[in-house]
């Protein structure tokens, strides 16, 4: 959360600094082919884009996942597909509400993209995204999360896209949000995650439910050719199939670690410091900052508590 709150903190100090026009060295992502007309936009070292995103290109038409964090990084990803291609882009899949996925949406809807989200998503992006910053939030910030355009499909289904004869199939999964969709691209073996994977750093529980995630985690494994397939995860380089099973492994390391702490009846800052050093010491090639540490720790003590607030949906 901390990388999100600085990523969105520069981002705004630097507003404009990233265009269409920027030469490949200055862009706020590494864009790289992960198949035939298809793009995985990693997040620079700088983490100014905020997340990943990505694109599929089709016969008649280009359908992108994710927006970044602000409409400056998702102009700078239109400008790419628009040197790779001359072909219209026509969709965005949101794969949920968090800033750092939808925040430039506006900028995909100007290039000419429908918003595709899970139903959820029309509620609490403007809502509950306020939630994601505490007590860091700042009048900037609330007036960009209260103009975020909203999305003009949602689903609780799974449904396919048609890009002319490529077929794109956009699923709902539960663990991260409970409002979250992954885009599968089946020609290319190519599974674009949302922030249900995250390659060696700690993922954002704030809205999540590690059972939840850890189901997810095994369709994920188990789908087909998976040994194949390539993952774009919402955080951290392109993945395989051995990052998947990493990512699961560290959630049941996660929750064991707390479970026996909370048997010993630590709390707080001392469950914290019974269960980070350990943590750290299964997954030497994570990125696990003191404050992810704690923040892992206080959403799984509150799931296995029963006391962890997730997001609620609500009336259309
Ligand atoms: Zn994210």
């Amino acid at each position: 959360m901390k990388r999100l709150i600085v990523a969105a903190l520069a981002m705004l100090s630097f507003g404009g600094a990233a265009s269409a026009q920027a030469p490949a060295a200055q862009l706020p992502f590494v864009l790289k082919q992960v198949g035939p007309g298809v793009y995985a936009a990693i997040d620079g070292p700088e983490h100014k884009a905020g997340s990943n995103a990505g694109f599929v290109i089709g016969d008649d038409g280009v359908l992108v996942v994710d927006s970044f964090i602000n409409v400056d990084a998702a102009r700078a990803l239109v400008g790419e597909i628009h040197r790779l291609t001359p072909k219209p882009i026509r969709y965005v899949v949101n794969t949920h509400y968090h800033l750092d996925h939808t925040g430039g949406d506006q900028a995909l809807r100007d290039a000419g993209a429908i918003i595709i989200a899970h139903k959820n998503v029309r509620g609490w992006l403007r809502v509950n995204n306020v939630n994601l910053f505490g007590d860091r939030i700042t009048p900037d910030i609330r007036a960009r999360i209260a103009a975020l355009p909203l999305p003009d499909v949602v689903t609780d289904k799974d449904f396919t896209v048609w890009l002319g004869s490529r077929k794109v199939v956009v699923q709902t999964v539960l663990g991260h949000t409970g409002g979250d969709l992954t885009i599968f691209v089946p020609d290319a073996h190519v599974l674009f995650t949302g922030d249900m994977l995250w390659r060696k750093i700690p993922p954002n529980l704030i809205d999540g439910s590690v059972r939840e995630w850890l189901a997810t985690d095994e369709d994920f494994i188990h789908m087909p050719d998976s040994a194949q397939a390539t993952y774009v995860p919402g955080h951290g380089d392109v993945a395989s199939e051995k990052d998947v099973r990493d990512f699961g492994t560290y959630l049941l390391d996660l929750r064991r670690l707390v479970t026996a702490g909370r048997q010993a009846k630590l709390k707080d800052d001392a469950l914290t410091a019974y269960v980070e050093p350990k943590l750290k010491a299964l997954h030497p090639d994570w990125t696990i900052s003191g404050r992810a540490a704690a923040a892992e720790v206080r959403f799984m003590d509150q799931e296995l508590a029963g006391t962890k607030r997730r997001p609620v949906p609500l009336q259309d």
